[in-house]
């Protein structure tokens, strides 16, 4: 059980959600033990990439409770990819029960508070009917597994060393702003471009003038200044972390820390004292250097492996998400 609970990868577990929609409906949507799916070869998710997805975590507290975090922001972002990929919406209720159902038959599965993983929660939706015209499908599968994770980055705590891009996440007035397949399947390239030349992972610039931070592959990008300012990206191409808005939050309100967001040029980073990459997957990851083709911003990491200021953001985060530190209200959404 939980055998994968320090890295990131999938582990089949007994039980899936699947719902499908035909004739303009969906249906009531079961759980099932088969984690295979069969479509036809002409599926407009094989042809034209009709497909999209959420990521989400559900942990179990002090008491032993399984709660998962904010589960009405997935939904309401799934609901506006949906809509920009011309695919059926999953009203939020569905979204949440069928979150719910999948979690409590996996609950086994989700790590203890000691182990200190959680229980990676993914959401997706494909095409399933024959397409060869350039057009949406008629009938689709709304799918959700689940998997128990550990860290993102290499089983444990490490700063993290990133290299500017010299290609675009996404076209400007494009896709760069919702959870499409066909956002990542460009980046694979690279991203291994970055491991191989010693990288973590890659920042990408605006793609319209490529003078402004946007985000990385997986994650967005968040940092403090040297006055103590959180600084935030802002862009229509970056996709909307919930991670990242929940610090913004905790910043403001359990810190009185001030919060900038608005566009961010490449050189102010020579202005920052800490960097960070955020989302469900990353947590908030320290990042130590940002290398703009050799010329490198370095960002200051304490003992403990994180930046001071981020690092207590981490920690509020992370304690709300468990239940440990009081959450705004419906934040924390119990699975039973
Ligand atoms: C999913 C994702 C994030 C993180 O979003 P969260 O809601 O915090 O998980 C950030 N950037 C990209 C490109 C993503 O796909």
């Amino acid at each position: 059980m939980a055998e994968k609970k320090k890295g990131f990868g999938y582990t089949k577990l007994p039980y899936r959600y699947v719902t499908l929609y035909k004739d303009g409906a969906w249906d009531n949507g079961v759980l099932s033990e088969d984690e295979n799916v069969v479509i036809n070869e002409s599926a407009s998710v094989l042809q034209y990439a009709q497909t999209c997805f959420e990521g989400m975590k559900a942990y179990k507290t002090k008491e032993g409770k399984a709660v998962c975090f904010r589960p009405d922001l997935n939904a309401k972002r799934m609901e506006e990819t949906c809509i920009r990929l011309k695919m059926p919406v999953i009203p939020e209720d569905k979204f949440i029960d069928a979150v719910k159902q999948v979690v409590k038959a996996n609950i086994d599965y989700i790590p203890s508070y000691e182990e200190g993983g959680s229980l990676y929660i993914r959401p997706f939706m494909i095409g399933t009917s024959p397409v060869i015209p350039i057009l949406p499908a008629t009938e689709y599968q709304f799918r959700i597994y689940c998997s128990p994770v550990g860290y993102y980055f290499g089983g444990g705590v490490n700063a993290l060393k990133l290299q500017v891009s010299d290609y675009d996440r996404a076209a400007p007035h494009g896709t760069g702003n919702i959870k499409a397949g066909l956002n990542y399947a460009m980046s694979l390239y690279v991203t291994m471009q970055a491991h191989e030349n010693g990288f973590d992972e890659n920042v990408y610039l605006d793609p319209a003038t490529r003078t402004f931070i946007e985000e990385t592959g997986g994650a967005n990008l968040i940092f403090v200044s040297k006055d103590g300012k959180l600084i935030v990206p802002k862009s229509d191409s970056i996709l909307p972390s919930i991670t990242r808005r929940s610090l913004v939050a905790i910043a403001k309100d359990y810190f009185g820390i001030e919060v900038e967001e608005r566009q961010v040029r490449l050189e102010e980073l020579a202005d920052f004292a800490e960097c960070g990459m955020c989302g469900t997957a990353a947590v908030l990851s320290p990042v130590k250097m940002i290398s703009d083709h050799g010329k490198e911003y370095n960002f200051t990491i304490e003992e403990d492996g994180y930046g001071k200021i981020l690092g207590q953001l981490r920690k509020t985060l992370t304690g709300i998400q468990v239940g440990d530190i009081e959450a705004p209200k419906g934040w924390v959404v119990d699975i039973d």
